[in-house]
């Protein structure tokens, strides 16, 4: 057994765990990120990257590598049951402008090596290949936690702080009974594929109830091709999930003629369920961000952003907490509280989003209401993209339509 102690341990190196590493060792404390993989490694993802996450990615010091290595996505042409088609795209006139003017598509085992990457630059300790099996826990505080590494030796590490940024199976969040279910039950499988060309700058998404599914051109002639559907649907697949992914996409009437030509570049990769909830912890010396925190649909695909500006919350309160020596429950709670205000309008928005997505007919109807409304798209695909807020939908003016 081995023993180490460090102001805050990290647990998971995605995007969430990442960023929480950067800005913890800017703010100056002694950081240990630990990983079970060993980067880069994949992650099951649409991998669009919301316009606004490119402000934080410049915070990190990494915009310019992710640039080279992405494909920039000025909107999203969205296509309902009834053959509307919606032509999004992120508004660059008006009140609101985003950091930048577009999103990015990027591949996962790109965008999680260049943040690892960036890490390994500061002197923050890096290790791949350590699993956190436990928390160290001592009455109401965690205290650390119980890694094993390559060589099957355990290693405990104790610091005041530890950070949960070890998506959504977290075991941090596990040990502490915090992880609940949630009734959207919904499953993605998602693949590599080719043929589907001519996109212009524009990803592509085909709502046909109860499914969607979105087409992301992630790298030259190589596309993402993603398929969520309800759960129990897809459940009496398992072990055949492939062929239930190729026959239910042939049911998606507007989708079909798009991929005709389409080549699998790999296998179908599944995950399911979706959506989970997790509670803030009772305990101190303990924060969550990413999936960690909880997921509920990758729709409106903002879990990326999600997960860098949890961390950048995260990040700024651990710093005072840690600098004042005191991280009890209190002096973390204001956490949760930046977490609740920086995404609980947003996630009304996807919930309303959700059930309009759930029905033909209302898919349908606010599809075609918004084809007459480029003002009202706009905004929307503003909000969707992180860089409006939600209630700039609720303008009286937006509503009665005057421009
Ligand atoms: C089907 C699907 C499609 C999606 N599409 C999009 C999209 O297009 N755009 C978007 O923005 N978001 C999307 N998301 C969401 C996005 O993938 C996540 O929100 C994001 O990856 C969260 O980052 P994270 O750092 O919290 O977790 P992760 O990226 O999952 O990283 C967690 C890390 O923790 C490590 N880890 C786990 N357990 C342990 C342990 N016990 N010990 C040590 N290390 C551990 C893992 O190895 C991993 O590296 C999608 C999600 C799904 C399910």
């Amino acid at each position: 057994m081995r023993q180490v102690t460090c102001d805050v341990i990290v647990v998971g190196a995605g995007p969430a765990g990442s960023a929480a590493a950067i800005l913890l060792a800017e703010y100056g404390h002694s950081v240990l990120l630990l990983d079970k993989a060993a980067f880069p490694r994949p992650k099951i993802c649409g991998e669009y990257l919301s316009p606004e996450a490119s402000r934080i990615l410049d915070r990190l010091g990494v915009l310019k590598t992710v640039d080279a290595a992405a494909v920039p996505l000025r909107g999203m042409r969205i296509t309902v049951p009834d053959g509307t088609v919606l032509a999004g795209r992120y508004p660059t006139e008006g009140p609101y402008r985003g950091y930048r003017d577009h999103a990015l598509a990027i591949s996962r085992l790109g965008l999680d090596q260049i943040l690892v990457e960036r890490v390994k630059a500061l002197p923050v300790d890096v290790r791949e290949r350590h699993r956190v099996e436990d928390l160290l826990v001592e009455g109401d505080r965690v205290v650390g936690v119980r890694a094993v590494g390559p060589d099957g030796v355990a290693l405990d590490v104790r610091s005041p702080l530890v950070v949960g940024a070890d998506g959504r199976q977290s075991l941090v969040a596990r040990r502490l009974d915090l992880m609940e279910a949630h009734p959207l039950r919904r499953m993605a499988l998602i693949a590599y594929v080719e043929g589907v060309d001519d996109f212009g700058d524009s990803g592509e998404i085909y709502v046909d109830p109860p499914d969607y599914a979105i087409l992301n051109p992630v790298a030259a002639g190589v596309v993402s091709l993603s398929l969520v559907v309800p759960l129990a649907h897809a459940a009496p697949f398992s072990g055949r999930l492939e062929t239930f992914f190729h026959a239910r996409l042939k049911q998606l009437d507007r989708l079909r003629p798009r991929i005709a030509a389409m080549r699998p570049l790999g296998p179908v990769m599944a995950l399911g369920p979706l959506a989970y909830r997790v509670r803030p912890p009772r305990h101190a010396g303990v924060l969550l961000v990413g999936d960690a925190a909880g997921f509920y649909d990758p729709f409106t695909g903002e879990g990326i952003y999600t997960a860098l500006r949890s961390a950048e919350l995260a990040a700024e309160i651990a710093h005072g907490a840690l600098a004042r020596g005191n991280c009890s429950q209190a002096a973390l709670a204001p956490y949760w509280r930046a977490r609740r205000d920086a995404f609980r309008d947003k996630e009304r928005v996807t919930r309303i989003l959700q059930a309009v997505i759930a029905r033909r007919w209302l898919a349908n109807l606010v599809a075609r209401r918004l084809a007459r409304r480029p003002d009202l798209l706009s905004l929307l695909m503003g909000v969707i993209g992180d860089f409006i807020p939600p209630r700039a939908l609720l303008s009286p003016r937006l509503l009665l339509g005057r421009r």
